[in-house]
């Protein structure tokens, strides 16, 4: 075999002038490495009869693997798809005051958890629960990485070993696997189900509550799909009169977690975090990066004796949210405070974009690239939210001859484009592309529009 000594060595392909660069920016080891793997692939191909390519070639496949692996794995990505809050793409864009004190409490030290008017030992929760008994009249607060660590957490404190009662249409999955029977086998909890998928009577409550004792009163918002037709259940308020005759803790997973009305954008109602307490619930739970448009976080509000139990609880220490996540809660609640939010949150300010607006964009880049037909389309909340909300937008359509080779490349671009494909055609929703992103999504359209 002497093909295989017209391989290069690892040490030669390593010290090349045109691979050095990229050695230092991954660093030696994980080089060395890539080039080892590069070696044995071509000496794999060399046995099985191919011939070595020359060492400008060896050269040519290391730097595109170095390339790669010098480019952080976590990164920005252009979203076009209009789907506002898209869990694989990060959930909720965050607000320029929740980016700048987060970079401020990481760059160096803080009072995480430092009380500096007592001069001893704080609590990192005292940065935000002010905020959110403000801001949703609860007594108390606590906030944890996800609101499934929130439900996590809530059921091992208040339910452990005991039933929990929930209706049939609520036991429903949210996604990532996350389903409301599994997190109460999880925390211990014993399910209690009444009523049917379609019906549930207050009467189905009570009598459960008569036949059993009863831990917690679980109610979820189905905050990803809608049931029609033949359908009823109680209201939250009659749940709570129920639950306080009881003495038994309501708790309500409303998930989205919005603060405003969200009618108030044209979207349909949707159950606000305040609103949930006023009807009566004891807990309420919801996401950071949902409809508030912060952090990913899992923010409880309700009852102080029942807070206080989660606080107490060993889990917590597991649950409990990282500085960053706090600062840029704290920033967000802040928007809300001072009744900017639909202003200031990217999330409220696509949510409000005027469609006449997003056409006069769509043109525009229809303009700038001399091809595609601008068309009405929908953009839609997404993220587990509002599943029947439709925005009226309009999308730039492009149809590419090779769609699913243009869509490769487009998700390949520096910073990656992701767009939302229907039938034959690439959909381009400018209200979910930011304005400043505008230049580098059309420049890079329009060179990989000419190879297509
Ligand atoms: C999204 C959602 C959850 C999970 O929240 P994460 O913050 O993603 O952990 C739980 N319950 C409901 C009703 C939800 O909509």
């Amino acid at each position: 075999m002497t093909a295989l000594r017209g391989l290069p060595s690892v040490h030669r392909l390593i010290t090349h002038p045109q691979v050095q660069p990229w050695v230092a920016r991954v660093g030696h080891a994980r080089a060395v490495k890539a080039a080892r793997q590069v070696v044995t692939e071509a000496r794999d191909r060399v046995r099985a009869g191919q011939a070595p390519p020359p060492l400008e070639g060896f050269v040519q496949i290391l730097v595109r693997r170095l390339e790669r692996m010098a480019r952080p794995s976590l990164r920005p990505v252009i979203n076009a798809t209009g789907v506002i809050l898209h869990t694989n793409l990060g959930r909720a864009p965050l607000s320029r005051e929740a980016l700048e004190a987060m970079v401020q409490v990481a760059s160096g030290y803080s009072n995480l958890e430092y009380d500096l008017n007592r001069g001893r030992r704080g609590s990192r929760q005292d940065h935000v629960v002010p905020l959110l008994q403000d801001l949703t009249g609860a007594d108390d607060a606590l906030v944890v990485n996800n609101n499934a660590a929130a439900m996590l957490l809530i059921l091992q404190a208040l339910a452990r070993r005991r039933r929990v009662l929930i209706a049939r249409s609520q036991l429903v999955e949210i996604g990532g696997r996350f389903r409301i029977p599994d997190i109460l086998a999880q925390s211990g909890a014993k399910l209690v189900e009444v009523g049917t998928t379609n019906r549930v009577h207050l009467e189905d409550y009570s009598r459960a509550l008569a036949e059993q004792p009863i831990a917690l009163l679980l109610w979820v918002h189905r905050s990803n799909f809608r049931i029609v037709g033949f359908h009823s259940e109680p209201g939250l308020d009659e749940l709570a009169r129920l639950a306080q005759a009881h003495d038994v803790p309501l708790v309500a997973d409303v998930g989205s977690g919005a603060l405003l009305d969200t009618r108030a954008f044209g979207l349909p109602y949707e159950p606000t975090v305040p609103g949930c307490l006023a009807a009566g619930a004891d807990l309420v739970a919801f996401s950071g990066d949902k409809l508030l448009g912060g952090p990913q976080a899992g923010i409880v509000v309700g009852r102080k004796a029942l807070v206080a139990k989660l606080r107490k609880h060993p889990l917590y220490r597991a649950l409990r949210p990282d500085k960053l996540s706090l600062a840029a809660l704290e920033a967000t609640l802040r928007i809300y405070a001072r009744e900017d939010a639909a202003q200031a949150l990217p999330l409220w300010r696509m949510v409000a974009a005027d469609p006449e607006q997003l056409r006069e964009r769509a043109e525009a880049w229809r303009a700038r690239l001399g091809v595609g037909e601008v068309q009405p389309s929908v953009s839609t909340i997404g993220g587990g939210s509002l599943p029947a909300a439709e925005l009226p937008t309009y999308v730039l359509a492009l149809r590419p001859r090779r769609l699913k080779a243009f869509v490769a490349r487009l998700r390949a671009q520096e910073p990656p484009i992701l767009a939302r494909v229907e039938d034959d055609a690439v959909l381009l929703d400018p209200r979910t592309v930011f304005p400043e992103q505008e230049e580098v999504l059309l420049e890079a359209l329009s060179q990989l529009l000419l190879e297509f």
